[in-house]
C-alpha cells in the first residue's frame, strides 16, 4: 500500500487533525498524483458536519484536486509522469450502465464512487479526498489540466467550475439572454465568469452589499441586494435563466418570479432543509424549475479546455492546511473571496 497523509475529522463535532492512511498500490490503469492544491467546497463543510445525514468518519474531504503525476500504471495512456492532472467529485463508476455509457457517470445506476465520504466499487473500502498529499486514481477518472494556468486557481474548476458550466450549457445560455446568479460564493463567482464568457447579460443576486464591486469586476452587469425583496420587484418576469447556488435555506419563489415566459431556474445549492415552492411560482409564465449535479468526465474535460482557451480560473485565497477551521467559519459567513484553496505543501 502507499502511505498517505492528510487532515481528517473523526465526527461531525470534531476539529480537523493530521491523519495518516493508505492509498491502494498502483493498478495497471492507475495514476499516482502528488496533490498541489485542493479547493474548499461548501459541500465539504456540509459533509464534515453531517448536514446531509450521510457522513462516515474518519473523513478526509476535498474534491477540487490539482497536482502532478508522480507515477503511472503499466497500461496508462492518457498521462505520463510529470503531467498536471485534476480530480473532481468522483473517482470511479460502473462504466457499463446507461448513464455511464452516456457520459453521465455522476448518475451511475450501480455505484458512484465519490472522491470521499464514499466507498470504492466493492462498496466497502472507504475513499479519502484531496486534503492530503497524494491520491491514486484510475486514469479514466482523472482530468487533463493545462500547465499554463495558475494551478491554485484551476483547482476550484473541478467542482465549482463544472457545476456551473454544465447547467449554463444545458440550457443554452448565450448572447442576448438575461441571466441571474443567486449567491456570490465559490460556485456563484464561477457562474458569473462563465455566463459572461458565453455572452449573457448577468445580474448577481446577493445578501452581501459589500460584494457589489467584486461582482462587477467579475463581469456582472448588474447587482441586486436581496435582503430587501422590494429590490427584486421591478425585475419580475425579465430573466431567461437563473442559477441558484445558495448553500443555506432560502425562499425560491422570489427568484422563480424573476423568470420570463418559458424561463428556467436551476438549483445547484444543497441547503440542509427542503424548500417550499408555490405552484403559482412555476405555472405562471410556464416556468421550469430544474436541478443539476456536477458533470460527467467528458463534460468536465470540455469545461477545463474551455476555461483554458478563454483564460478563466477561480479567484482564490490560498491557505496553509492548518487554517482549515478558520476557512470553514469564514465560508459559512459568506466571507470568502471567492474560494479557499489549500496549498498542500504546507502539509508537513
Ligand atoms: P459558498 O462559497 O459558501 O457560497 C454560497 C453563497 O450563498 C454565499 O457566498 C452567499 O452569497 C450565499 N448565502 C449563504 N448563506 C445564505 C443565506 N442564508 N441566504 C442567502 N444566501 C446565502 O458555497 P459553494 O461552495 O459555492 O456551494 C454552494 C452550494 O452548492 C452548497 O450548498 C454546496 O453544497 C452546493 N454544491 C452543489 C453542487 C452540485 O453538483 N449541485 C456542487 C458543488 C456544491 P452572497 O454573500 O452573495 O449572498
Ligand atoms: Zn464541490
Amino acid at each position: 500500500m502507499i502511505q498517505a497523509k492528510g487532515y481528517a475529522v473523526q465526527s461531525a463535532e470534531s476539529k480537523f487533525e493530521p491523519f495518516n492512511f493508505e492509498r491502494r498500490e498502483l493498478g495497471a490503469n492507475d495514476v499516482l498524483i502528488e496533490i498541489q492544491y485542493c479547493g474548499i467546497c461548501h459541500s465539504d463543510i456540509h459533509q464534515v458536519r453531517n448536514e446531509w445525514q450521510n457522513s462516515t468518519y474518519p473523513m478526509v474531504p476535498g474534491h477540487e484536486i490539482v497536482g502532478r503525476i508522480k507515477q503511472v500504471g503499466a497500461e496508462v495512456s492518457k498521462f505520463k509522469e510529470g503531467d498536471i492532472a485534476g480530480v473532481g467529485c468522483f473517482v470511479d463508476s460502473c462504466r457499463a450502465c446507461e448513464n455511464c455509457a452516456d457520459d453521465f457517470e455522476q448518475f451511475c445506476q450501480k455505484h458512484l464512487v465519490l472522491t470521499y465520504n464514499s466507498t470504492e466499487m466493492d462498496e466497502k473500502t472507504p475513499t479519502f479526498g484531496g486534503y492530503s498529499n497524494q491520491i491514486v486514481v484510475d486514469e479514466n477518472y482523472a482530468l487533463k489540466v493545462s500547465a499554463e494556468q495558475n494551478l491554485a486557481n484551476v483547482a476550484p474548476l473541478l467542482c465549482a467550475g463544472i457545476t456551473t458550466y454544465s447547467p449554463l450549457k444545458r440550457f443554452g445560455v448565450g448572447k442576448g439572454q438575461k441571466v441571474g446568479i443567486v449567491g456570490l460564493g465559490g460556485l456563484g463567482h464561477m457562474g458569473v465568469k462563465l455566463a459572461v464568457s458565453m455572452g449573457a447579460d448577468v445580474t448577481v443576486f446577493s445578501t452581501s452589499p459589500s460584494k457589489e464591486q467584486d461582482a462587477r469586476n467579475l463581469g456582472a452587469h448588474n447587482f441586486v441586494v436581496t435582503k430587501d425583496p422590494e429590490n427584486l420587484a421591478p425585475l419580475a418576469g425579465k430573466f431567461d435563466f437563473v442559477l441558484d447556488t445558495v448553500s443555506a435555506a432560502h425562499d425560491l419563489n422570489m427568484y422563480l418570479n424573476l423568470l420570463r415566459t418559458h424561463g428556467s431556474m436551476v438549483i445547484v445549492g444543497v441547503p440542509d432543509k427542503p424548500a417550499e415552492v408555490h405552484a403559482f411560482s412555476i405555472i405562471g409564465n410556464n416556468r421550469t424549475l430544474a436541478g443539476s449535479l456536477i458533470g460527467g468526465i467528458a463534460e468536465t474535460q470540455e469545461m477545463l479546455d474551455y476555461c483554458a482557451a478563454n483564460n478563466i480560473t477561480s479567484d482564490v485565497e490560498i491557505i496553509p492546511i492548518q487554517q482549515i477551521e478558520e476557512a470553514y467559519e469564514r465560508t459559512i459567513k459568506a466571507d470568502v473571496r471567492y474560494r479557499f484553496v489549500i496549498d498542500m505543501q504546507t502539509l508537513a
